[in-house]
């Protein structure tokens, strides 16, 4: 039986070893926490899955929260002038794109614990360059799945894929309950369970999602993208939990007056950790690590595809990598794991899909090129093209090629309108 080592028990290292005990791999995995440590932490992301990556953890009868978690049925997006004017809205339904968000410590916990119970190890460590050394010479293949984790600095930063050399906005982010949050039709004008985007001019953006933590159930998170220095930015004196809710209630009332309903009295955090704040210089890196002793060892998921999280697609280009990279090592055989077989598949799984998280999700960071305003010109106007927009963060080589230039997007709507007319 070929031995697997994964380093970290986040969304790729988790699901990764599950798919490999399925295929009959001995794994193990090491945790720098243990699951109760991971239940009882702070919230480290609102991350939201589309259909294609809930499908993988399904298959792997891993949907533990599919009847409790709220779906979320579509996109409503106002883009606003810095006064909070709505100057355009799109409003999508996502139909079969339709995903889930849950509180990543109540998944994180209860996978840990699963994984033991279906025969993989878990180790908790907080590995070193020197544990790794010794990790990848018991096992015939190491996968470093650290996430932001420090350890991911030994892959070298990709110079022609990174773009970004400070971190594009500063982050904040909380899990509330209140009135007009929750249940199938929080918003009145909206015929569906919404996530709730506003892009507003030299401020930033900010994303409410239907949402289900452990502690409270169904819920609802805000994620603030304030542009640093910006009149969103107001985030970083926060000192603890009610001081988030406040302050995310003084932010809307200010951004997006319009909102205010949303944002209501009685809107308190799900649990005293249930928020974060900081920032992160996304960075794309070579997914093959050398060790001093010139054994290799190989990332996935944000240890070398870090992307901002302003188009949710960290978890879900995780999840898509995981699937890239179960299929070719059982294609695999029992041949060896080579340098040249690590870098044909990552740059396989570049071209086909990453290419493409990371390029939309750069798009967003700035203001909108022609062909996107383009097409969310005619997105306001046309509901199947807001729903193609909306469709396509489940899969982001969708918006390929009409994105690529004001023709393309121009050919795509003529298309688009000459059909549903
Ligand atoms: C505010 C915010 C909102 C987000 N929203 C979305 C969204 O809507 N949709 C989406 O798809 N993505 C979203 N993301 C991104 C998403 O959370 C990440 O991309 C995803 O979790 C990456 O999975 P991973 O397994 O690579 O890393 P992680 O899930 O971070 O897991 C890494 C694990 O490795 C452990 N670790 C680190 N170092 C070591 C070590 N040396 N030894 C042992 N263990 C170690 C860590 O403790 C952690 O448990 C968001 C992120 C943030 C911050």
């Amino acid at each position: 039986m070929r031995k697997i080592a994964i380093i970290g028990g986040g969304q790729a290292g988790l699901l990764l070893g599950f798919g490999l005990i399925d295929k009959g791999y001995d794994v193990t995995i090491y945790s720098d926490r243990t699951s109760e440590q991971v239940l009882h932490s702070r919230l480290p992301s609102t991350t939201f899955l589309f259909e294609s990556s809930l499908k993988v953890e399904r298959a792997l009868g891993l949907n533990f929260w599919e009847e409790a978690a709220p779906y979320a049925e579509g996109i409503h997006v106002d883009f606003r002038a810095p006064d909070g004017t709505v100057g355009l809205t799109v409003q999508g339904r996502l139909h079969d794109n339709h995903g889930q968000a849950l509180d990543m410590r109540t998944k994180f916990h209860r996978w840990m614990d699963e994984f033991a119970r279906r025969g993989g190890r878990l180790v908790v460590k907080n590995v070193s360059l020197a544990d790794l050394d010794e990790i990848s010479a018991a096992n015939d293949l190491c996968i470093v799945a650290a996430g932001k984790g420090a350890i991911a600095a030994l892959f070298e930063r990709d110079d022609e894929k990174s773009v970004h050399s400070v971190p594009p906005r500063n982050l904040a982010a909380v899990l509330v309950t209140g009135s007009n949050l929750t249940g199938p039709r929080p918003w009145r004008d909206i015929p569906f369970r919404p996530m709730r985007f506003n892009f507003i001019a030299g401020a930033g953006e900010y994303f409410s999602l239907p949402y289900y933590t452990h502690t409270k159930g169904e819920c609802r998170s805000f994620l603030f993208e304030a542009i640093p220095g910006g009149p969103m930015d107001i985030f970083g004196d926060v000192r603890d939990g009610d001081d988030m809710v406040a302050r995310v209630r003084q932010a809307v009332k200010q951004l997006t007056p319009d909102e205010v309903e949303h944002v209501p009295d009685d809107m308190e955090i799900t649990d005293a950790n249930a928020w974060l704040k900081g920032s992160f210089t996304p960075v794309i890196r070579k997914a093959v690590g050398q060790l001093p002793s010139g054994r290799l060892v190989f990332g996935i998921g944000d240890a070398v595809v870090l992307n901002d999280p302003i188009a949710g697609q960290g978890a879900n280009n995780a999840t898509r990598m995981v699937t890239a990279y179960l299929d070719a090592i059982v294609a695999r055989g029992d041949a060896p794991f080579t340098r040249e077989w690590m870098e044909d598949l990552y740059a396989g799984f570049w071209e086909r899909s990453g290419q493409f998280t990371t390029g939309f999700t750069n798009g967003l960071l700035v203001p909108p090129p022609p062909s996107i305003q383009e097409i969310l010109g005619a997105a306001s106007k046309f509901p199947a093209i807001a729903d193609d927009f909306v469709g396509n963060f489940n899969d982001p080589s969708r918006f390929w090629p009409a994105i690529a230039s004001l023709e393309a997007a121009r050919a795509y709507v003529a298309g688009k309108v000459g059909h549903v007319a």
